[in-house]
């Protein structure tokens, strides 16, 4: 392998080195949070400052009641917001809330959160890819050999594939009745 000679660019304040100018210049460049205008900690990854975040954290969140959330997403789980808890029924996390929180913190709750779902399984093509990669130029697997592996790793997918929850960017309200009865 024969190696080249390339030019870099460094942060004239910190020192890192970067391949463009441009990113060079940006590595310590004061930002300013788009919301309030206070600078921003150095090396910051949000636009936001931490409190206007906390503040706007669901500005662009869906709301929907729980009806409408168990019928667009018939079988997902709801959450409870900054933790990884879940259930797959309003009244059980609710009762798992109400253990959870203050008194005063219960009363103020009015929503929780929705998830999303996916499944946890193998890509077939990117495996075979991943494997011709690594090989000398051009190398590529026996068309039947790649077909016949696809369909049985969607085989083994359908059999053994596995639901994984993520938060989605949607509140949940309370339904009312639920959350009183746990008064
Ligand atoms: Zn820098
Ligand atoms: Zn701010």
């Amino acid at each position: 392998m024969n190696a080249e000679r390339v030019d870099a660019y460094k942060c004239d304040i910190c020192g890192t080195t970067y391949i463009t100018k441009l990113m060079a210049e940006k590595c310590c460049e004061k930002k300013h949070c788009k919301y309030c205008g206070k600078e921003l900690p150095h090396k910051y990854y949000f636009l936001a400052c931490p409190n206007c975040r906390e503040k706007h954290k669901y500005d662009n969140y869906r709301r929907m009641t729980y009806e409408e959330y168990i019928k667009e997403f018939p079988g997902y789980p709801v959450g409870y917001e900054d933790s990884d808890y879940i259930e797959f029924g309003m009244e059980d996390l609710l009762e798992y809330i109400r253990d959870d929180l203050s008194d005063e913190e219960w009363y103020k709750l009015q929503y929780v959160i929705g998830y999303d779902m996916y499944y946890a399984e193998i890509d077939a093509e990117s495996v075979l890819e991943n494997i011709e990669e690594d090989q000398y130029e051009d190398f590529e697997f026996d068309e039947t050999g790649r077909k016949e592996f696809i369909d049985f790793v969607n085989k083994w997918n359908e059999k053994y594939r596995k639901p994984v929850y993520v938060e989605a960017k949607i509140l949940i309200e309370i339904p009312k009745e639920l959350k009183e009865a746990l008064n």
